[in-house]
């Protein structure tokens, strides 16, 4: 191959990555990397991009936050993204560039970046009118209910004009952990950091449980303002304060570079002293004039940057490895290390990941270890010092027989996996029974880690069908076990029979068959028999799944204790079979979207409303979108979408004729 064709490969490849990542990060608010690892994978991409002369779109827009179906407002003016600066030198670099472009060293306003989530705030005579999230920078989704809860953010303001007001939610690192405590403690499953538990509370259906997440605000910067009532960013954040609205005090209006420096140098020390994270420093021009000289990037303004703080990288001692058999019975090593307290908290553990990962590592017992934790995320050993090794320790070796049931192990074809291959094994069984009932899957409340590992030593479970088998005496006979909430359990257990069948499907636990697959199969082939009985050609032609998926699917149908599984549960009654709500098909193959309010309707059921009819709803306007249906006060996708010629813009009475049945 070529030196280029080889960069491409690995261009389009981490592209695919980044998209997983940013799916991850912003869409279900749980990511398995770290900032600092994400934002490096963007800068890679970057980087290759312009070796390669490739056009850059998939970094010059703002990751989205916007859950399908969600009720969206247009920003009325847009909310950017921030470009980073990974070191003082290129905090300056940037700066020496800014000077250049202003004529002079302009004035800048330093401030901390919180880790939290951006919100918009609409006020208009006086009133709060509404809440958004950033979204896709052009619009967001309508979080107005949860906001209110947030104490300290006012519902009117002296200020009598129309202003967006703009900030981070976020919830401090105190909150943050018991938040996780109770969560291990119900069974539920962790967040990775502050931030997406913002992220994720902000979005909560339930407000009750919303306030119980203990979210905080700070505002600190303007979007559109008629009259503007502040000439600088620092004026920004006073005039804030005087309206009652919580502003951090921690900003510095810096004259030199040397003082930029040391601010930044002195918080990066300091900054585990703070009751919520900070990831950096903001350092924004203070004129608003010259602000609004500067402009805009595609992606971000040129008068300010993020100077991003270095992640943490602490010493500790590998004293052991423990092996864990997880749910398709995959065999995780994760090390045990001297505690060390890095990036604000505690840090006793780190997984290995697999085989090649210990080998890369060349870890033995006792090795001193190099770990990183990146302001918030899951710890990762760097490497080990060989240097530091005692001459007799032990290379760590990878088991060869499962710790629960002693079965053999056997290896991945790509080597990178290993595996117990024994279905019954108990370790399995608790993974298996856990993802089954988890919210994602057949969503039976109460039934979480803890009951089922209850029930599993009890021997009242063997299998996923003996939760179906069960009755509420058996239950309510469990230590600290009511009759009513015994009595729930079972009705919740009886209640997910109904559930639908993708969810059943991605219950079952296919390896590979996400949530996302599920779905495609279930609309796809309609029941679970023409699943089963599919060829791998046929597999293969659905959208999105590969050979891996297809081969996966293949080997699961091939098992017959998978089989006599779902002969039992469909005996128990459960939902093989996918329910279609379609009403017509004469929308299909015709490509939707929606901007701008429509009467009488909502986004979500207008979506609905084209989906059952056929139709398919895009992300964004493109090339590819067919139709723009337009209600009032439309968004920036209409100018969009009347640059691209092809698409037509239709109203709401146009679509319902498309449709066919005036309603
Ligand atoms: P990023 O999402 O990494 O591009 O970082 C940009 C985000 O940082 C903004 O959208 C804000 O949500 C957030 N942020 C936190 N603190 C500040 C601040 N003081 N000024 C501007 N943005 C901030
Ligand atoms: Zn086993």
């Amino acid at each position: 191959m070529m030196d280029r064709d080889l960069l491409l490969a690995e261009l389009i490849k981490l592209r695919k990555e980044k998209e997983r990542h940013d799916l991850l990060y912003y869409e279900l608010a749980n990511p398995i990397i770290s900032d600092y690892e994400y934002d490096m994978l963007a800068r890679r991409i970057k980087e290759l991009e312009r070796t390669l002369g490739e056009d850059s779109n998939s970094l010059e827009t703002v990751g989205k936050d916007l859950s399908p179906g969600a009720k969206v407002i247009p920003h009325k003016q847009r909310m950017y993204s921030l470009d980073n600066a990974y070191s003082l030198d290129e905090l300056i670099g940037f700066l020496n560039k800014l000077s250049l472009e202003a004529g002079r060293f302009p004035e800048l306003c330093l401030e901390h970046k919180i880790d939290g989530f951006g919100i918009n705030l609409f006020y208009e005579n006086g009133q709060l009118q509404y809440a958004t999230t950033r979204g896709d920078g052009f619009e967001g989704e309508d979080v107005t209910r949860n906001l209110k809860t947030i104490p300290g953010i006012p519902q009117s303001i002296l200020y009598q004009g129309s202003i967006e007001i703009r900030g981070e939610v976020y919830i401090s690192s105190e909150d943050f952990l018991q938040i996780n405590t109770e969560r291990t403690e119900n069974g539920e499953k962790t967040f990775a950091n502050p931030r997406n538990a913002a992220a994720g509370s902000i979005k909560l259906k339930d407000r009750s449980e919303v306030s119980k997440r203990r979210l905080q605000a700070s505002l600190y910067a303007l979007g559109f303002a008629n009259p503007v009532p502040a000439q600088t960013q620092s004026d920004v954040l006073s005039w804030l304060k005087s309206q009652g609205f919580p502003v951090s005090d921690q900003f510095l209006v810096c004259r030199t570079i040397a003082e930029v420096e040391s601010y930044c140098q002195s918080w990066e020390n300091q900054r585990y002293s703070l009751p919520f994270e900070i990831d950096g420093i903001v350092v924004k021009v203070n004129e608003l004039e010259l602000q609004k000289q500067l402009g805009y990037t595609n992606k971000s303004p040129k008068w300010a940057i993020a100077y991003k703080f270095k992640p943490q990288e602490k010493l500790s001692e590998l004293l052991s490895v423990e092996f864990q058999v997880g749910r398709t019975g995959a065999v995780t090593p994760v090390a045990n290390l001297r505690p060390v307290y890095i990036s604000g908290s505690t840090v006793s553990r780190a997984t290995l990941h697999n085989e090649d990962e210990i080998a890369r590592l060349d870890l033995h017992y006792g090795d001193t270890v190099l770990i990183v934790k990146s302001g918030e995320i899951i710890p990762k050993i760097l490497r080990s010092l060989p240097e530091k090794r005692l001459p007799n320790s032990e290379p760590i070796r990878f088991i060869e027989h499962c710790p629960v049931c002693e079965s053999s192990l056997t290896k991945e074809k790509d080597g990178s996996v290993t595996y117990c291959p024994n279905a019954s094994c108990p370790a399995q069984l608790q993974k298996r029974l856990e993802h089954f009932a988890s919210r994602d899957g057949m969503d039976i409340s109460g039934l979480g880690e803890s009951l089922l590992s209850r029930l599993i030593e009890q021997d009242l479970i063997h299998s996923i069908p003996d939760i179906y088998r069960m009755n509420s005496d058996e239950l309510a006979k469990l230590d600290r076990m009511g009759e009513k909430s015994a009595n729930n359990i079972i009705n919740a257990i009886q209640a997910s029979k109904q559930q639908n069948f993708d969810r059943l499907l991605f219950a079952l636990g296919i390896r590979f068959v996400g949530e996302k697959t599920a779905r495609v199969l279930a609309e796809q082939y309609g029941n679970i028999d023409a699943i089963n009985q599919a060829d791998f050609e046929s597999l293969r032609g659905v959208p999105d799944i590969g050979p891996r998926i297809a081969d996966s699917i293949q080997a699961f149908f091939s098992n017959d204790d998978n089989l006599s599984l779902i002969d039992d549960l469909k005996t128990l009654g459960l939902n093989f079979v996918h329910r279609k709500e379609q009403l017509s098909n004469s929308l299909e193959g015709r490509s939707f979207l929606i901007t701008g309010s429509l009467q009488g309707l909502s986004r979500s059921d207008a979506e609905a409303l084209i989906r059952k009819h056929g139709g398919k709803i895009m992300g964004s306007v493109s090339k590819q979108l067919d139709y723009l249906v337009v209600g009032e006060k439309p968004g920036s996708k209409l100018d969009k979408a009347r640059k691209i010629p092809g698409i037509q813009v239709i109203d709401l009475e146009a679509l319902k004729h498309l449709i066919g049945s005036p309603q």
